[in-house]
C-alpha cells in the first residue's frame, strides 16, 4: 500500500451519499453511536532524538520494488538488515531472526517467545519495500527523498510514511519494553516483507506459508498498515477519524486465449482469432458480477453511520443492519447509489478489468494465437473456481482456454468489528491521540501484504491501520508522491501506540 486512490475506493462512498436521498422509513433498530468514551490517555516516554536519527537513516537504504523485478538492489536490503540489527541490540539479542523469501530471501521474521504456550500468537506485518522516486518528480521534492532528512520537525524521504516508519516504531517499541525486562505471554511474531509494492509474492505470501507449516492454528490479533488518522479522511465526517481495515479484496488474473490455426490474410476464415477471443471479452464485460453488500460495508456503516449526516440515517441503518442474501428497498437504493461510479462500485462487486491484449505479428499474417488477460478483484465467496465458471458461462464458447496466471489471493475473511481484538485497537488508538476522533472499521479495497495471511483461516482477524496521526489529507499525497515525510513528535506517538498495545494484548484472550 498505499496509494491515494487506494484509499478512497472504500471512502468515496460517502460523497456519493451526502449528495443527498430521499428517504422516509425510520429503523427500527437503534442507531446510536459506537463510539468507545472516556478512555484514559497514556504518555509513554520516547526517545525521541535517537528514534527520529535511526528512522531517517533508514530512509537511506534504497529498498526500492520497481515493476521490473530483475531491477532488485539486494544489497540494499542486506545492508538495511545490518543496520536494524546495529540500531536494536537488544531485540536482535532476545528475539530469533529469519530472513526468508521464495525465490529471493530479503523478508524478516523475528520471533518473540512468549512466557505462555497456551495463549494464541500476535503477528505485527510492515514492509521494507519501498516505490521509486521517478526521475521527473525529483525537483518537487524539498528534501532528497533517500537522504533522510531531519527538518521543519519532520523526517523526510521515501519510506518514512510508507512502511518504514512502523517496522522502526515496532522495533523501537520492543527494545524499550526488552530493557525494561518485559516479556510477552503470548509469542509475538514481526514480519518485514520484501515486496509488499508488487504484491508480496515473494516475502509475506512465503512466510505466511511458513508460519503454516509451523502448525499455528489462530492469530488472537494480526495488525498492518492501511489508513492513517487524518481529519476529514472519510468524506462526510470533519473530525479526525482512524479507519480500521477489517477485509480486503481478492486478486486473480485470467488469461483467455485460443491457438488455432492462422494463416495468410488473402484468404482468411470466417472467423479470425482475434475477433473470437475479441467477442469474449465482449461478452465478459457484459456479464458483470452481481451486486451485493458485503458484511465489512455492512459493519463500516454500523459504526460510521451514526457520525453521517442526519438526512440519511434510515438509509445507513439500512445498510449497517441488513441481512446478507436479502435486498430491502433502502439496500437497493445504497447499492444504486454506489453503482454509479467505478470508485464505490469496486466495494460492492467482483470487478472485471481487461487489462492486456496480445495477438499478431505482421499485417498481411493471421496470428494462430490471441490472448486477452482479465484482471479480477473477488468479493469474498468469489473463489478462482467461481471466477472460472463465471467466465466460461459468458462467454460460452468452448474454442477459449482459460488459464489462471496470478498469484491470485482470495478475498480474505472479514476481521471482527467490535470483537476483543478491535475494542483493544480502538482503547489503544484513544490512550494514544485522545477520544476526540471516530474510530471506525472499513472495507480496504485494494489491499496490502495482510492479506496472505487473512485470506488464511488461521488468521481471520487481521486489523489494518497506519498508526500515525496526519495533519491533513494534504499529506497523503506523500504516500506513493512527492514529499513524502513524518512528523517527528507524530513519530513519538506512534512508538508510544505500539508500545502501549504490546502492553494491551496481555490483556486479550484466545478465541
Ligand atoms: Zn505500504
Amino acid at each position: 500500500m498505499f496509494s491515494y486512490t487506494k484509499i478512497f475506493t472504500g471512502l468515496i462512498s460517502a460523497i456519493a451519499l451526502s449528495a443527498g436521498v430521499s428517504v422516509c422509513a425510520a429503523s427500527e433498530q437503534e442507531f446510536s453511536s459506537m463510539q468507545m468514551k472516556n478512555v484514559e490517555k497514556v504518555e509513554v516516554k520516547v526517545d525521541l532524538d535517537g528514534a527520529a536519527k535511526r528512522l531517517s537513516k533508514a530512509v537511506t537504504f534504497k529498498t526500492i520494488s520497481n515493476q521490473d523485478r530483475n531491477d532488485f538492489d539486494a544489497k540494499a536490503f542486506t545492508d538495511y538488515h545490518a543496520y536494524l540489527e546495529k540500531s536494536y541490540p537488544k531485540v536482535h539479542a532476545k528475539l530469533k531472526k529469519e530472513v526468508l523469501g521464495d525465490p529471493r530471501p530479503y523478508s524478516l521474521l523475528y520471533t518473540w517467545e512468549g512466557t505462555d504456550p497456551t495463549l494464541q500468537p500476535a503477528l505485527f506485518y510492515a514492509h521494507q519495500d519501498v516505490v521509486p522516486v521517478p526521475a521527473d518528480s525529483r525537483d518537487q521534492w524539498k528534501a532528497d527523498p533517500f537522504a533522510g532528512t531531519i527538518k521543519d520537525g519532520y523526517i523526510w524521504g521515501r519510506g518514512s510514511l510508507d512502511d518504514k516508519n512502523q517496522i522502526h516504531a515496532i522495533l523501537e517499541a520492543a527494545e524499550m519494553k526488552i530493557t525494561e525486562g518485559w516479556q510477552p505471554s503470548r509469542t509475538l511474531y514481526f514480519v518485514f516483507g520484501q515486496d509488499e509494492e508488487v504484491g508480496g509474492p515473494e516475502g509475506a505470501r512465503y512466510i505466511a506459508d511458513v508460519l503454516e507449516k509451523r502448525g499455528i492454528e489462530r492469530f488472537a490479533f494480526v495488525m498492518d498498515e492501511s489508513a492513517p488518522i487524518t481529519p476529514g479522511i472519510f468524506p462526510g465526517i470533519k473530525e479526525n477519524t482512524a479507519l480500521i481495515g477489517i477485509a480486503q479484496k481478492g486478486f486473480i488474473s485470467l488469461e483467455l486465449s485460443i491457438n488455432g490455426i492462422g494463416g495468410h490474410s488473402s484468404m482468411p476464415p470466417e472467423e479470425s482469432n482475434i475477433g473470437i477471443v475479441a467477442e469474449a471479452i465482449t461478452k465478459l464485460e457484459k456479464a458483470q458480477f452481481p451486486y451485493r453488500i458485503h458484511p465489512a460495508v455492512r459493519a463500516q456503516y454500523r459504526y460510521m453511520g451514526p457520525e453521517l449526516d442526519k438526512a440519511n440515517q434510515p438509509l445507513y441503518s439500512a445498510v449497517a443492519f441488513g441481512k446478507d442474501g436479502e435486498v430491502t428497498p433502502l439496500e437497493q437504493e445504497f447499492i444504486d447509489l454506489m453503482s454509479k461510479n467505478e470508485l464505490t462500485r469496486a466495494m460492492i462487486h467482483t470487478t472485471i478489468a481487461v487489462t492486456m491484449f496480445n495477438a499478431g505479428i505482421k499485417d498481411n499474417v493471421l496470428p494462430p494465437t490471441a490472448a486477452a488477460i482479465v484482471n479480477f478483484r473477488p468479493m469474498p465467496g468469489d473463489t478462482p473456481e467461481v471466477i472460472i465458471a463465471h467466465v466460461k458461462k459468458a462467454i460460452a464458447d468452448e474454442r477459449i482456454e482459460i488459464k489462471d496466471i496470478s498469484a491470485s489471493t482470495p478475498a480474505t475473511n472479514v476481521a471482527n468489528a467490535g470483537g476483543p481484538g478491535y475494542k483493544m485497537l480502538e482503547k489503544t488508538i484513544r490512550q494514544t491521540w485522545g477520544n476526540d476522533l471516530i474510530v471506525s472499521p472499513f472495507f480496504v479495497v485494494g489491499g496490502s501484504d495482510s492479506k496472505h495471511f487473512q485470506a488464511r483461516s488461521f488468521a481471520p482477524d487481521v486489523y489494518t491501520m497506519t498508526a500515525i496521526q496526519l495533519e491533513n489529507t494534504e499529506e497523503f499525497k506523500g504516500f506513493h508522491g512527492v514529499n513524502e515525510r513524518i512528523l517527528v513528535k507524530e513519530y513519538g506517538r506512534s512508538i508510544g501506540f505500539f508500545y502501549t498495545l504490546f502492553n494491551n494484548l496481555e490483556q486479550l484472550k484466545n478465541k
